[in-house]
């Protein structure tokens, strides 16, 4: 009743069949499978109706254009939609290294080259050499001893995917001792109770949230026991009154009691970072020398390489593992063991802190930061002063991906908002832009932390904002 005005809109949406018959008349050189632009049409159609229909008043509707003309745009828009990848580069702006949204670590070039040049043939599984069936995983194991001091090691696709075939080949069906204060979450998904689950094995949980003595092993060990694990508390740290068992402890305890100890490392670091500012992180060379017989690690963390999930350890148990039948299921493909190896003989034979972009994200100074920050906000001064506001300002960086959450970089950032208009709607377009721009958005003013910028993505940053 007085709802003449919606009755009205609705009678004018235009049937599916003469909308695509419209359209195709008007654009002959549009070559879409007819059933896309049906699909297309009907979904407009679909979204129209439904803005009519919760419409509060008539004005609302005042810009709907329901003439084949008004919907010609929408269709050739969602068609567009199809053709352009939806996978795209972003400039990340934010500072924070390891983005987990934005792809974790950045690669080296090396890591690039290396990928384009593994995509079509190469030797996955051939020994070139004798001309007979090689393994996969030869490519990466070498450097991989080389770094560590290991017997043999294995890759896999994720952390996730490690931890899960290690338990899985270790402990299945058996107990697996594990101290209450590191029963992890990561990110929403990777739970250790649930990947224990997952693995059949059987988690037997002990000591307390902030406190575990070696008895407490000592106490839970029986005969039904495969396996004693420690899961690097990558996210989170518990202070105060507390007590862990150290790694030394844990293998004196294996060897003691005859069973294997495994270590979730998480990140996994194969360089010292502390002199750049960053916490203390276990680096994977001391785990081995240790003594721990299995070592679980990300590839994409602070590696600084592709996603995949290195296992490292005991020769024995490495061929267990690699025999498992749901290696097959976890095992990494050529372009992700390409982009492996490269950067992993960046660490043996190149320079890390510069190839590496994680590496050389992290280890940047305040100084050189606040440089390049002055440097970018007077190229903006020049190049976009009529559009935007131009400050910078000492902030912080983070690691991100889940490591070092305490550790705080110090970062000179650039500022920027625009000069009229929505502040929301101009953050949205940089964002959806060709590159997408992503920074952190804080009071109304767009942050730009030139420590997860490369000297080429500086130079868009500007073509973004002008
Ligand atoms: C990140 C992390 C994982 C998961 O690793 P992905 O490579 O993301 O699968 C598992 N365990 C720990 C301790 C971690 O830090």
């Amino acid at each position: 009743m007085g709802e003449n005005w919606r009755q009205t809109y609705l009678r004018s949406l235009p049937a599916v069949d003469t909308a695509v018959m419209a359209y195709k008349q008007n654009n002959p050189d549009n070559h879409y499978p007819h059933a896309l632009m049906v699909q297309a049409v009907q979904e407009i159609v679909e979204t129209l109706r439904r803005q009519i229909l919760t419409a509060e008043n008539e004005k609302e509707l005042k810009g709907m254009k329901l003439t084949p003309g008004g919907l010609a745009t929408r269709i050739d828009t969602w068609l567009s939609r199809l053709t352009s990848p939806s996978l795209r580069r972003v400039i990340n702006a934010t500072g924070t290294v390891l983005h987990t949204n934005m792809g974790r670590a950045a690669l080296a070039d090396k890591a690039k080259e290396a990928m384009e040049e593994a995509a079509g043939y190469c030797n996955l599984e051939m020994d070139l050499l004798e001309g007979r069936r090689g393994s996969r995983h030869e490519h990466v194991e070498k450097l991989l001893v080389s770094l560590t001091g290991a017997e043999a090691a294995c890759v896999v696709n994720n952390n996730a995917a490690a931890v899960l075939l290690c338990l899985n080949t270790l402990a299945a069906g058996k107990k697996v001792i594990v101290s209450r204060g590191e029963l992890v979450e990561i990110g929403g998904s990777f739970r250790i109770p649930d990947v224990m689950v997952a693995s059949g094995a059987q988690l037997t949980e002990v000591g307390t949230t902030n406190k575990t003595h070696p008895a407490d092993y000592e106490n839970a060990v029986d005969e039904e026991t495969a396996l004693l694990l420690k899961v690097h508390t990558s996210n989170y740290k518990v202070v105060g009154f507390t007590a862990d068992v150290s790694m030394e402890q844990l293998v004196s305890l294996g060897k003691k009691y005859q069973l294997p100890v495994m270590e979730d490392l998480g990140s996994g670091l194969f360089v010292d970072l502390t002199p750049y500012g960053l916490e203390a992180e276990p680096l994977v060379a001391k785990r081995v020398a240790d003594g721990v017989d299995v070592l679980t690690l990300s590839g994409d963390k602070l590696l600084g390489g592709p996603q995949a999930g290195i296992i490292v350890g005991k020769r024995t148990y490495i061929e267990r593992i690699r025999k498992n039948q749901l290696m097959r299921a976890l095992r990494p493909d050529k372009v992700t063991l390409a982009a492996l190896e490269a950067t992993l003989r960046i660490y043996l034979t190149g320079n890390p802190l510069q190839e590496i972009p994680v590496l050389a994200m992290l280890s940047a100074t305040a100084a050189e930061l606040q440089e390049r920050a002055e440097k970018l906000a007077d190229r903006l001064r020049q190049e976009a002063s009529a559009l935007i506001t131009v400050d910078t300002r000492e902030d912080v960086s983070f690691v991100g991906g889940g490591a070092m959450p305490q550790t705080k970089l110090a970062t000179t950032v650039v500022a920027v908002r625009p000069k009229s208009g929505s502040f929301s709607h101009w953050v949205q377009k940089l964002r959806t832009g060709e590159p997408a721009l992503v920074g952190r958005v804080q009071d109304d003013w767009l942050l730009l932390d030139p420590r997860t910028l490369s000297i080429a993505d500086e130079e868009e940053v500007v073509r973004c904002l002008m």
